[in-house]
């Protein structure tokens, strides 16, 4: 496993690997990786000859700073973890001036996927999503590009974005990977105190409770907001019961050929912003 932080040297290492007909996985990340990244990582290490694992803590896809700030940077550990999981990655790890040794001024907009749940609840996350990953195609032009449905709504917006800029990359959706309590693993779940770790678990017991309930759309939704917000220390930032496609609410089940509800839940005194997701068809 091999560590490059500049793009030229990444670029320098593929062109050899193209020569040599080798294909190219692409897994990007913003690093504190657990096994909801290595689940990609594995995927990818099985579909290509070569891995690309980014580790990137994008600036510009937070909007709130205190976010970006308290987001924890493990690169050491990411670097062991990533040992395991297979030969032949690269890891990418650049610093904020390699990528954007000037500000980024370009705007992507793909309504509806952008601007409805996290696009409206975090102003231009999407855009810098978009911003970075754009990027990371263009420096490694990867034949596939691994992303986890744990963020359900960005693998829609990415997916707007290749069909729109052309690149000829193959989007590869991964299921979410969860702890033993049903809770999905995320690098801000490092940031829970024991109690709200527990507290959070009520998240994915409660979206899956309501897929055996055999309710209207609107008595599944109000049945999990409703009972999460009857938890002290859990907040329902929103819950969405929406076309699994293209992110429209639905008010019927026959609405769609695919639904899910994609949810944000607040946890703890921090608070700590959890997002989760449960298909009902
Ligand atoms: P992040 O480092 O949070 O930007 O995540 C990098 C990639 O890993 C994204 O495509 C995420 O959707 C994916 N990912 C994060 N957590 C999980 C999980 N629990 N299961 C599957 N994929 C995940």
């Amino acid at each position: 496993m091999l560590t490059v932080r500049t793009i030229s040297e990444l670029q320098q290492r593929l062109a050899a690997f193209r020569a040599e007909g080798k294909s190219v996985g692409l897994v990007p990340t913003m690093g504190a990786l657990h096994e909801g990244h290595a689940s990609l990582v594995r995927r990818s290490v099985a579909e290509n000859d070569v891995t690309v694992v980014s580790i990137f803590l994008n600036p510009t896809q937070f909007n709130d700073k205190g976010d970006l700030d308290r987001y924890p940077r493990t690169l050491d550990a990411d670097c062991r973890l990533l040992a395991q999981c297979g030969d032949d990655i690269l890891v990418f790890a650049p610093s904020v001036d390699e990528i954007y040794p000037e500000p980024d001024t370009r705007r992507f907009s793909y309504p509806p996927t952008d601007e409805v749940m996290e696009g409206a609840f975090r102003p231009g996350h999407f855009n810098g999503v978009c911003q970075i990953v754009s990027k990371l195609f263009s420096y490694t032009t990867p034949d596939r590009a691994y992303f986890g449905e744990k963020d359900y709504q960005q693998i829609a917006v990415i997916r707007r974005m290749v069909a729109d800029l052309g690149f000829a990359v193959c989007i590869v959706p991964c299921p979410v990977v969860r702890e033993e309590s049903g809770l999905a693993m995320s690098s801000r779940n490092t940031l829970l105190t024991p109690e709200e770790h527990t507290l959070a678990a009520h998240i994915y017991r409660v979206l899956h409770e309501s897929t055996l309930l055999g309710e209207s759309v609107s008595a599944t939704h109000d049945f999990v907001v409703n009972t999460l917000n009857a938890i002290p220390g859990l907040e329902v930032q929103y819950y969405n019961i929406v076309d699994g496609d293209t992110l429209a609410d639905v008010s019927d089940w026959t609405d769609a050929e695919h639904v899910v509800g994609c949810i944000t839940v607040f946890c703890g005194a921090t608070p700590i912003r959890l997002i989760d997701h449960i298909r009902y068809k």
